[in-house]
């Protein structure tokens, strides 16, 4: 219970558990580095990984390091504890970020935004991602006010 703090979410896996086609997102997590897949055919990034190319249907991709800065797209406020033992989380922000680097062929991750005033977050503001090491094999992105 005491390691739980205000507004940020406790990871609750220790390993990301991931299959071929998203390990690399983790391995370079580990590093503290935001890569991501980009179709080698039509240049749409593919958030989460997967075997197929959202627009094309392509397979093929190349990993491409973002600066790990974003915009927060769409958001909302959890009030309400979705456990008990997050009665002390609670409230927190989870958002949509629009990646920097993938505008026009976008990228968007829903992540936990952190170390901020939930009342004064707001559409469009700059957010930085934060990586917290859980484990050896696991790091897990957040995202904190730039
Ligand atoms: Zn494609």
């Amino acid at each position: 219970m005491s390691e739980h703090r205000p507004g940020v979410v406790p990871a609750l896996l220790k390993d990301p558990y991931a299959d071929e086609y998203a390990q690399p997102f983790w391995d370079a997590a580990l590093d503290g580095r935001l890569s991501v897949p980009k179709c080698t055919r039509c240049g749409t990034f593919r958030l989460p990984p997967g075997p197929f190319c959202f627009e094309c249907r392509h397979q093929e991709v190349e990993w491409v390091d973002l600066p790990g800065t974003g915009t927060i797209y769409t958001f909302t406020i959890v009030r309400h504890p979705l456990r008990p033992d997050l009665q002390n989380v609670v409230p927190y922000v989870a958002a949509v970020v629009e990646l920097d680097g993938t505008q026009g062929a976008g990228a968007r991750m829903t992540v936990n935004v952190i170390d901020c005033d939930p009342d004064q977050v707001a559409i469009g503001d700059k957010v930085r991602i934060r990586w917290e090491k859980v484990s050896d094999t696991f790091a897990v992105p957040r995202f904190a006010p730039a």
